[in-house]
């Protein structure tokens, strides 16, 4: 249970606040950080939003005011000197990259308020709980602890979207009739729930339609039809898309979910130096358990592993292998 005006005494009795979150950010991080901030606006604070990665830009909606920064160095004062830094939806330093080095080095106050579990300690407080299914529901309970009258119609947005996002729309584990009233409460604040969802899913370039269709028609099965993989080459991604680095593949994985005979789904996502892997799985299948052994983390149905420097083709075998293994404990027999 987290100890929410634990939260509140911090926020209230400091003046300026940092704000970061993971590496390719997603609906809950950046809907989280939003909230976050609009919330310190009404107490008059100052912060600052700092990502490494830039905004995907189907939750840029979100964010009229242009509050979220990419990081460069010339943040570093601020980030050095500000009083608190919060790290929102996620707990281990290295999720924060470019980051890491300032946000470890920064004289501020640190805590994480994150869903993860095995928080890794590089902050002074950490307020989580695995039980809730976004950071969003989080920031919701913290804002409404303070003054239910906080949560204004940008504020509602911003964390809808963190809520719909990290549920898969509300059908993954770990929803509840808490979730839904929650989110119903939102909805009676002026959420739209069609015009959220259109901007979230249905912005998809043409070019990354394509790149899924060829994801899935190369989808590959393994351990009798109960992991299904997809495989994102650069070849493959550089055919659609100019990306430099990581983007965002949300959703993709889950398609392999969709064949009656799979409980695992793999996607191997080739980065310029390295490797992203996604994970995810029906019924009680911890990836999450696959994912650790790698350095990686997430949820039970949910997780992710990134393989600095490590070359697709090396890394492919191994978790497939791990996966097998895991799989072979948790059904018995394959
Ligand atoms: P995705 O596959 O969508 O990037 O991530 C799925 C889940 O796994 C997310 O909830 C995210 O928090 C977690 N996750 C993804 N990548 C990593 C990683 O490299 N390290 C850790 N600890 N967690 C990750
Ligand atoms: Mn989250």
């Amino acid at each position: 249970m987290i100890n929410y005006n634990r939260i509140i005494e911090i926020l209230k009795s400091n003046n300026s606040f940092i704000i970061t979150t993971h590496v390719n950010p997603d609906g809950d991080a950046i809907g989280s950080e939003l909230a976050l901030a609009y919330f310190l606006q009404k107490l008059n604070k100052k912060f600052w939003i700092i990502n490494h990665s830039p905004t995907p830009e189907n939750y840029l909606f979100l964010d009229e005011e242009n509050l979220i920064h990419k990081y460069n160095p010339d943040f570093d004062e601020v980030i050095l000197h500000a009083e608190v830094l919060i790290a929102v939806d996620f707990n281990t330093i290295g999720r924060t990259r470019s980051m890491m080095e300032i946000v470890e080095k920064s004289k501020a106050y640190k805590i994480i308020i994150d869903h993860h579990r095995n928080p890794q300690n590089f902050v002074d407080e950490i307020f989580y709980d695995i039980d809730e299914p976004a950071t969003g529901n989080i920031i919701y309970k913290l804002i409404k602890t303070y003054n239910e009258d906080f949560i204004d119609k940008k504020t509602a947005d911003a964390l809808y979207t963190a809520i719909m996002t990290d549920t898969g729309s509300f059908r993954f584990e770990r929803i509840t009739s808490e979730v839904h009233l929650i989110v119903a409460d939102l909805i009676s604040r002026g959420v739209n729930p069609t015009y959220i969802y259109n901007k979230v899913y249905n912005e998809m370039s043409y070019e990354k339609l394509k790149l899924l269709g060829e994801a899935i028609s190369n989808i590959k099965l393994e351990a009798n039809g109960k992991i299904a993989f997809m495989v994102l080459d650069r070849k493959l991604i550089e055919k659609y898309v100019e990306s430099e680095e990581e983007f965002d593949v949300d959703g993709f994985a889950n398609y392999c979910l969709s064949l009656k005979s799979v409980i695992v789904g793999l996607l191997f996502f080739e980065l310029k130096n390295g490797t992203k892997v996604s994970l995810r799985s029906k019924e009680k299948f911890p990836v999450n358990s696959v994912a650790e052994k790698f350095g990686g983390g997430g949820h039970l149905n949910a997780a992710g592993i990134r393989f600095d420097g490590m070359k697709l083709v090396d890394v492919l075998p191994k978790v497939i292998k791990q996966t097998i293994e895991d799989l072979k404990q948790y059904e018995g027999e394959l």
